[in-house]
């Protein structure tokens, strides 16, 4: 047991052996030259907490110990500093570096990671500069990344009513332009900001943003000379490698180029290597794709259930194989096309490899060996890739070509064919990493063992030369025992003394002369000789420069990749567009989605449609499609039906049907014509704003209003229960008047669905020539009734509201109760417009004298001033007196 334990001792020692942990020289009189230097470098970065790596550890000192201790979950300790007083400081091992930076961020803080550079020698003081500033937005460490995820830096610059955006990913290197009208607090802006996957936001000192502010994104204040034009122009220039920006089409954005400006700078502090190999500069028009709001990225649920459990449409879309793979299809949901010809082209593709499933499955066979390369090439621009991140790519380049090779022969997409051509490793890099790396890989450099025996004459003779010393180490135990008769003589290894031979002290007196003592245990004496120490210098030395030497080949091979970072980039898009079409026509085949005909027309026709991810929680066989038809005659449908009955899902599962039609996939459908929608607007369902404290109907409101304003001709309208969250009378009264508004506005009249529980409504029907009434067809049997989820043409005649709340349980009592009070209510002031409707329901129980207190109370209270949680503790209490 010892002696494997002993063999593998030398494998501990690391390029820069650990020095005895260095707080030692920091407690040395006066002003200490490291403190002096920690000043300077806390100067330089006010805003980061400063992690300085004193041997072992990373050290925090002063208000960044105080501030990050609790976050850490650490100690806070003092040390003196001589004349400077005692600091506050904590501190954790080096090795917890990413876990621990990993909580600073997510709390909202930035990291300066001050580390020692160069080699380390005992006893000076050792050099150390600030390698990287980790915040929110300028992360490229694998261990600090998920990889279905991208996070993106956006700097924003708001100039004469436009704001500029510049989004950038420190991986891929995508730095996206773009401007839109509004300033920071403008829709436009928070949409884009989302659409990024932002997760840092760069303004000038002093802008002031709206809070909660880019969907949580962090947000890094920045000297507004960091904005200045001629500055950013000049940043671009240099890190582009060209001589002008011409043909780049910057000058079309001033506000974006100035914030790209502060981005660059930004990188530069982080210490993020900006690789003109990598760097694609994009300035985006805002035509072409199709913004999708935050409530319409919620309603259809793209990236998280509602409720909680179940998949989102993202999942559910997702058969990819690779990380490039789901990131794409990420982008593709958050951005829908309008352009028919590009939505053609690629349903095109996803018909292609629908249809050839020798194809697909090769295809996937191939891209599950491909490893997420964007980001390893991206580890190899700055300087910190591992021999496994080498080895990975070696792989990857390997499954490249089988992947290239699975679509050679396919025709009948341009987009594929395009793709494929890209799936190619450099050869050179190929085969110089399969000659270089071993088969199995350390974690690290300083591991030693990441390159291949015989693949370099240095590094094969100073493994060779360490190794017969290594064996009189391996055999010293059991010489020695022999030689001096001591049987419970052991030899071992520490870090600090190196290896040395213990005995027990009762057999001290047979200790021979040659042994020099060392160190003294309680039970036992170390000794060293001069042959064991003349050999343990030969293999540490040995395996010191041998690592050194596997450091630098490595270093080497990092370089090679980074040199070819613009095919390796092309390559990683290519996949991700394999990926993502395979990925499409797979779900298509396993879901039984059509291929939707897309047109410029403004029709909107769909036979036999489904909801995506209801159909799937209820299960085979258990959703009722149904059909929808809009065109130029018939553009607003008011769907009325209880409660329950499937409106909501209705409405949803259009706009689903369309959003997946404009990102280029098949549909859940039997059949789909749609003519391309410029924006799907959604305005679903009573989600309170809880913690912003607005009433439900000011956000009901709130959100109307902005549909009203921002929608087009061209646009699929979603309102599903306009006027739910205020009295009857004032709901019917804004739903009609909403209705009305967008069928007659010459810059609306758009295709509209329109979900109400007010049966009041289907009147319009027969007032506004574009407006048909539908509504969901409910079996009735005595006083129960049966929802069928099918709908039909023709409006509802009665709310079912009171079987409805029979069906939740409300207790008997409060139901007759409840009908006597609607018919009071509707004797008294009957809706205008509601004709014979209306009336139905007055065969109800009678009339009882006098207002029941609750509702005289119920009446009395001043909703919009209430706060959603005061509602809702008044409802209970209400509740409660009622069933009293
Ligand atoms: P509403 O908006 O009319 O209150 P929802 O659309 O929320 O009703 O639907 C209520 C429930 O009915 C859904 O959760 C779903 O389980 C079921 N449902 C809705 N539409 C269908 C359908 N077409 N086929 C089967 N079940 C459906
Ligand atoms: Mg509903």
């Amino acid at each position: 047991m010892r002696t494997s334990s002993k063999a593998r001792a030398p494998h501990l020692v690391t390029t820069t052996p650990e020095a005895p942990r260095q707080t030692l020289d920091l407690a040395t009189a006066g002003d200490t030259p490291i403190l002096r230097e920690y000043r300077a470098i806390k100067a330089d970065f006010p805003d980061a907490i400063v992690l300085a790596r004193l041997g072992d550890f990373f050290e925090m000192f002063g208000p960044d110990a105080e501030q990050a201790a609790p976050i850490l979950g650490l100690a806070l300790t003092g040390r003196g500093f001589g004349a400077a007083g005692r600091l506050p400081m904590c501190g954790f091992p080096h090795q917890a570096l990413p876990q621990q930076v990993r909580k600073l961020l997510d709390s909202g803080h930035s990291a300066a990671v001050w580390d020692q550079v160069g080699e380390v020698v005992a006893g000076k003081l050792v050099r150390r500069a600030v390698t990287r500033v980790l915040s929110p937005g300028m992360v490229v460490e694998a261990e600090l990344l998920e990889s279905s995820s991208v996070s993106r830096c956006v700097g924003v610059f708001v100039d004469h009513g436009r704001t500029g955006i510049a989004a950038f990913d420190p991986n891929t290197q995508h730095l996206e332009l773009l401007e839109v009208a509004g300033g920071v607090d403008g829709v436009a802006l928070g949409d884009e900001l989302a659409r990024l996957d932002t997760t840092e936001v760069l303004v000038p000192d002093g802008t002031s943003v709206p809070s909660p502010f880019g969907a949580g994104a962090r947000v890094t204040p920045l000297a507004p000379a960091l904005f200045d034009l001629s500055r950013a122009a000049e940043r671009l220039r240099a890190a582009t490698g060209a001589i002008s920006l011409d043909g780049l089409g910057v000058d079309a954005v001033p506000a974006a180029l100035r914030a790209a400006g502060a981005v660059l700078a930004y990188c530069e502090r982080a210490r993020i290597v900006i690789s003109p190999e990598l760097l694609r500069i994009q300035v985006s028009a805002s035509d072409g794709a199709m913004r999708l709001d935050a409530h319409t990225r919620r309603n259809l649920e793209l990236f998280t259930r509602l409720g909680g459990s179940g998949s989102s449409l993202l999942q559910l879309l997702d058969a990819t194989r690779t990380p490039m793979g789901v990131r794409l299809l990420r982008a593709r949901l958050h951005e829908p096309l309008t352009a028919v010809g590009d939505i053609t082209r690629r349903l095109d593709s996803v018909t292609t490899l629908r249809d050839a499933r020798d194809v697909r499955r090769r295809l996937r066979e191939a891209l599950a060996g491909v490893r997420d390369l964007e980001r390893l090439v991206a580890r190899c621009v700055q300087g910190i890739a591992t021999p496994r991140d080498l080895g990975s790519i070696r792989d990857t380049c390997a499954a490249l070509d089988a992947t290239g090779a699975a679509v050679h022969d396919i025709n009948g997409s341009q987009e594929l064919i395009e793709a494929a051509a890209h799936c190619v490793a450099p050869r050179g890099l190929r085969d110089r990493l399969q000659e270089l790396l071993a088969d199995e890989l350390p974690a690290t450099a300083a591991d030693g063992g990441a390159i291949r025996p015989g693949a370099d004459v240095d590094l094969d003779a100073l493994r060779t030369s360490g190794s017969s010393a290594r064996s009189y180490l391996a055999a010293l135990e059991s010489t020695e025992r022999e030689r001096t008769g001591i049987r419970s003589l052991r030899v071992g290894y520490n870090r600090v003394f190196g290896y040395y031979i213990e005995v027990p002290n009762a057999q001290r007196e047979r200790v021979p002369d040659d042994y020099a003592r060392k160190q003294t245990l309680a039970g036992a004496e170390r000794f060293v000789t001069p042959d064991l120490k003349e050999h343990e210098a030969i293999v540490l030395h040995a395996r010191d420069r041998a690592v050194a030497r596997e450091v630098e080949l490595l270093a080497e091979a990092t370089a090679l990749v980074a040199g070819e970072a613009r095919a390796l980039a092309d390559a990683a898009a290519g996949v991700a567009i394999l990926d993502v079409t395979q990925s499409l026509a797979t779900v298509a085949e396993e879901q039984h989605w059509v291929r939707p005909s897309v047109d410029m027309s403004t029709v909107l026709r769909i036979v036999g449609g489904r909801h995506p991810l209801v159909e799937r929680t209820l299960g085979p066989g258990r959703f009722v499609p149904n059909d929808l038809a809009l065109d130029d005659g018939a553009r607003i449908v008011v769907l009325t039906g209880p409660n329950m009955a499937g409106k909501s899902t209705y409405l949803r599962q259009t706009a689903s049907i369309v959003l997946l039609a404009q990102i280029g996939s098949y549909v859940p459908a039997e059949e789909a014509t749609i003519g391309v929608c410029d924006r799907i607007f959604t305005r679903i369902g009573a989600h309170d704003d809880l913690s912003g404290g607005l009433s439900t109907f000011m956000v009901e409101m709130a959100e109307t209003a902005a549909i009203l304003r921002q929608a087009s001709s061209r646009s699929l309208v979603i309102l599903d229960e306009i006027g739910r969250g205020t009295s009857t009378y004032d709901g019917v009264s804004i739903a009609q008047a909403v209705v009305e508004y967008l069928h007659d506005a010459p810059q609306l009249n758009c295709r509209t669905l329109f979900a109400t529980h007010f049966h009041e409504l289907t009147v319009l029907a027969g007032q506004l020539p574009r407006v048909r009434n539908a509504r969901v067809e409910v079996v009735e049997d005595g006083a129960d009734i049966t929802f069928l989820h099918r709908i039909v043409p023709g409006g509802a005649d009665r709310s079912y509201g009171v079987h409805v709340a029979r069906l939740a349980g409300i207790p008997g009592g409060v139901v007759v109760r409840a009908r006597q009070l609607l018919a009071e209510q509707e004797r008294a002031r009957p809706l205008a417009g509601g004709g014979g409707h209306g009336s139905d329901q007055l065969t109800l129980p009678m009339a009882s004298p006098g207002p029941h207190p609750v509702m005289s109370e119920l009446a009395s209270l001043d909703l919009d001033a209430m706060t959603p949680i005061a509602a809702l503790n008044k409802l209970v209490e209400l509740h409660g007196r009622a069933v009293r």
